[in-house]
């Protein structure tokens, strides 16, 4: 029976998923999580809602001693992973400290895409960083958000809930190009009612002295900002990893369907892997790749696809729920969109592909799962 170690670097949700179904597999090997953070466990989603509902993001972790036994496994905090030797099978850390491993398991997350800089621009990937930000937040009025995707409108949602003045900046519209131009424009307009106030354009933030503003597409935007939060997307922070060997693609560490990469016993999982050419920056996605990832580990075969993975936009004013087509190629949107609800299906070929539910058409979503599983 193998006794070697299994090392996961990275202690976000994608690192404690997995030792958590090595646990519900009744693993008996020595799990280790050596991480660059202090090794709290928390879920990422619910930093969206820390304004609005007045809870502090410091109030969402679960310590890291509860985080380790509850999952089984030895975390080891303030480790930053810098180098990895995959023939000796051994990682080391900055401090020159070397864990050798029976399996790897690289779950380092993504960095924000951060274009500007400032000492009041800000990016928000974790709770430190939002710690970081709260303070000043509070303080705050107006707030410039750069992005328009699922973070940025999520923060835009709940900020303008508490009472601020909220200016989105997006290239295009909501969501766009994700969902189509219908969907967009509904969550545009709900979020609009909810106080937030969009703009179209590219974004060029200017400190004037003590004063944060904007131009947008070269013209001037009328209010001062107290802080720009910029929600432009993710990026893929691999080098250490490519330079060890591993193979990487636009998105990250390319992944086969046991979530393995191209060197044996060396896995990752999360917002740093690309599976089929494709960032799988979510929840759903980094609960499937951990369970396949334990199963083999346990010696059960096992591989995923990602057929239907729903995810969801979660501004209380624009709630959606969704499961989007791999691709939009030959098929087509059609959208429904009235005041209080909104349906539209992706289909191609006659075959329902991809949905997105908004307001009352969420309660029929197990009907649209159920005829995409089909
Ligand atoms: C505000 C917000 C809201 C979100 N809402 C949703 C949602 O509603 N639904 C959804 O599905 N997804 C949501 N997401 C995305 C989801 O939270 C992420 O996909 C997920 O948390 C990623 O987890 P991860 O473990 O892969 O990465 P991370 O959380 O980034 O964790 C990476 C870990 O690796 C450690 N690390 C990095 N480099 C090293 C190194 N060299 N050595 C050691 N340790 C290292 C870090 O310290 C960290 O512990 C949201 C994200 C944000 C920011």
């Amino acid at each position: 029976m193998d006794r070697s170690p299994i090392v996961i670097v990275g202690g976000g949700m994608a690192g404690f998923a997995v030792a958590r179904e090595l646990k519900q597999r009744g693993n008996t090997r020595d799990v280790l999580m050596l991480t660059a953070d202090e090794g709290s466990f928390y879920a990422k989603p619910l930093l969206s809602h820390v304004i609005s509902r007045a809870t502090p993001a410091a109030a969402l972790l679960m310590s890291p001693e509860k985080a380790a036994s509850a999952n089984h496994v030895r975390v080891v905090p303030h480790t930053e992973v810098v180098r990895a030797d995959f023939e000796g099978k051994t990682v080391y850390a900055a401090d020159g400290r070397a864990f050798t491993y029976g399996d790897l398991v690289v779950a380092t997350g993504a960095k924000p895409l951060n274009f500007w800089h400032g000492d009041r621009i800000f990016s928000v990937n974790s709770a430190s960083d939002m710690s970081r930000l709260e303070p000043i937040l509070e303080g705050a009025k107006t707030i410039l958000i750069a992005g328009a995707g699922f973070v940025g409108l999520e923060f835009a949602n709940d900020w303008a809930r508490a009472g601020k003045h909220v200016t989105v900046v997006s290239l295009d519209g909501p969501l766009r190009p994700l969902v189509p131009q219908s969907v967009s424009a509904w969550v545009e307009d709900n979020l609009t009612g909810a106080g937030v106030h969009f703009v179209r354009g590219r974004l060029t933030p200017m400190h004037e002295g003590a004063d944060l503003c904007a131009e947008v597409d070269g013209t001037r935007l009328p209010a001062r900002f107290d802080l720009m939060l910029s929600a432009v997307g993710l990026g893929p922070d691999v080098a250490l990893w490519n330079q060890a060997g591993l193979v990487t693609g636009r998105h990250g560490l390319v992944v086969n369907a046991r979530f393995e990469t191209n060197i044996a016993h060396v896995y990752a999982v999360g917002d740093v892997m690309e599976f089929q050419g494709q960032a799988w920056r979510f929840v759903t996605a980094l609960n499937h790749a951990a369970r396949v990832i334990a199963s083999n580990l346990g010696g059960q075969e096992s591989r995923e696809n990602f057929g239907a993975l729903p995810i969801s936009l979660k501004c209380p004013d624009s709630p959606l729920a969704m499961v989007l087509p791999r691709v939009q190629g030959s098929g087509s949107w059609e959208a429904k969109a009235g005041d209080a609800d909104l349906e539209a299906t992706y289909r191609q070929d006659g075959k329902l592909r991809g949905f997105v539910l908004g307001g009352t058409a969420a309660n029929r979503r197990r009907q649209f799962e159920d005829e995409l599983a089909a």
